[in-house]
């Protein structure tokens, strides 16, 4: 499979596993030196191999072709720090979105919560969608992290394959689903940062390719 295909693979599951409906979230995988975005404003269910759009780090792209999603400024600049991510997933899930809404960090009410690098899962500041300040935001966010939450809006997350950080997404869904439910009961309690510790050692070595 090319690497545009399998954008327009995963592009089509963010609608079928229920991670963003229709044509809200993006997806891209790192390509030369740049990038392969899906298209800005395209149904997923639509897309064909030549929409999918190349942007280069330095954030040139083709004017002719389709335009590539308007959060092109992000996908860059998590490229760019970070040199460990090869691809990234952006959706608009509906437990993360309504957490996000709160603008908060979520504790480690769970375990799980360590999938995204730490202790917390971070909620980047709100801006305004594809502005370079939302990205500057989501930068922060993702301080040893590879996942966060995106106020008002959503989450990404970002892997070494496009497989796995599909895979962090949905886990990141997960939790936040997980967490509202645990809200409703009361206040959770918070695993301490001791135990949290042992847990990001620990989950090195649980996930199999
Ligand atoms: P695009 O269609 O431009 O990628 O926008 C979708 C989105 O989720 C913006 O945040
Ligand atoms: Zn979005």
């Amino acid at each position: 499979m090319s690497p545009a295909e399998e954008v327009i693979k995963y592009a089509n599951m963010l609608n079928t596993e229920n991670l963003s409906a229709l044509r809200s979230g993006n997806i891209s995988i790192r390509h030369d030196d740049g990038f392969l975005i899906t298209p800005s404003g395209v149904k997923y269910s639509s897309l064909n191999y030549e929409d999918i759009v190349f942007v280069s780090l330095d954030g040139k792209f083709e004017e002719k072709k389709m335009k590539p999603s308007s959060e092109w400024r992000f996908h860059k600049d998590i490229y760019l720090n970070k040199i460990e991510a090869n691809a990234i997933v952006h959706a608009h899930s509906t437990h993360a979105t309504a957490v996000s809404t709160h603008g908060k960090s979520i504790p480690a009410f769970h375990y799980m919560v360590a999938l995204a690098g730490g202790n917390d899962i971070k909620c980047a500041d709100y801006a305004t969608f594809g502005t370079e300040e939302l990205s500057q935001n989501i930068i922060k966010a993702l301080e040893n992290r590879k996942a966060c939450l995106m106020s008002n809006h959503g989450q990404v997350a970002f892997e070494k394959n496009l497989n796995k950080a599909f895979e962090l997404a949905q886990e990141i869904e997960n939790i936040c689903q997980q967490y509202i439910n645990a809200l409703k009961i009361g206040k959770p309690k918070i695993l301490s940062d001791d135990e949290m510790i042992k847990i990001l050692e620990q989950i090195k070595n649980y996930k199999k390719e």
